[in-house]
C-alpha cells in the first residue's frame, strides 16, 4: 500500500457536483482508498483568466496500484465525468492530478511524479497542507509554510461544504 495525494479541480458546469462524483468514483477504483479529504476551495484560474474560478481539494488515498495504474483510474474518472480535452489548461468538468505518491520520484513521457506545478500552486498546495502540514515538500519547504506563502499571492478561499460525506467508506 502507497499513501498518495491527488489534486482534484473543476471550472465547468456543476462544479462541486463533479468534484463530490470524482470523489465517490475514486474510492469506488479497486485498489483505492479514500482515507482523508481536505476542505473544498474557490480559486481564480491562472493562466487563461476568462475562465469560471475554480473550485479545488486534495484527498490522501492509500492504493496498490502502481503510479501508471493509478493515473490510468484518474483519466478514466475524468472521462466518465464528462471531460473533453480541447485546450491545454483551457476549462474542463474535472481534472484529476497525482501530486505525490509515496516518496516516488519519477519522470515518464507521460506522468511526472511528484506533479511539476505542484510547489507553484496555492490551489494544491493548500489543501494538501491541511491533511499534512508538517510535510516536506520538493524544494524543502513544509506545506503549512508554502501554503501560506502562496495563499498571500494568490486567489484562494475556503467553501463550507462537508465532502467527506461523498465517500461511501466514510458514510
Ligand atoms: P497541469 O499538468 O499543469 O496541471 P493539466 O492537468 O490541465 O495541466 P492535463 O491535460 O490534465 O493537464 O494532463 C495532460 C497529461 O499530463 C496527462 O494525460 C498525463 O499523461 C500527464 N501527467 C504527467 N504527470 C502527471 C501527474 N502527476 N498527474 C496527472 N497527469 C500527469
Ligand atoms: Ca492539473
Ligand atoms: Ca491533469
Amino acid at each position: 500500500m502507497t499513501t498518495a495525494y491527488v489534486g482534484f479541480g473543476s471550472n465547468l458546469g456543476d462544479r462541486r457536483f463533479y468534484i463530490r462524483e470524482a470523489l465517490r468514483l475514486l474510492d469506488e477504483v479497486p485498489g483505492i482508498k479514500v482515507k482523508r479529504v481536505a476542505p473544498l476551495y474557490r480559486t481564480a484560474p491562472v493562466g487563461l483568466t476568462e475562465q469560471e474560478w475554480f473550485f479545488n481539494t486534495v484527498a490522501e488515498i492509500d492504493t496498490s496500484l502502481s503510479p501508471h495504474a493509478l493515473l490510468a483510474a484518474l483519466l478514466a474518472v475524468e472521462a466518465r465525468l464528462g471531460r473533453v480535452r480541447t485546450r491545454r489548461w483551457g476549462p474542463r468538468t474535472i481534472d484529476l492530478d497525482i501530486l505525490l505518491y509515496g516518496d516516488l520520484r519519477l519522470h515518464t513521457p507521460d506522468l511526472t511524479v511528484p506533479h511539476p506545478r505542484l510547489t507553484e500552486r496555492a490551489f494544491a498546495v493548500v489543501p494538501l497542507a491541511d491533511l499534512a502540514p508538517e510535510m516536506i515538500l520538493p524544494g524543502g519547504a513544509k506545506a503549512r509554510d508554502l501554503a501560506a506563502a502562496l495563499a498571500a499571492g494568490q486567489e484562494i478561499s475556503r467553501v463550507e461544504e462537508d465532502l467527506d460525506g461523498c465517500v461511501r467508506s466514510k458514510k
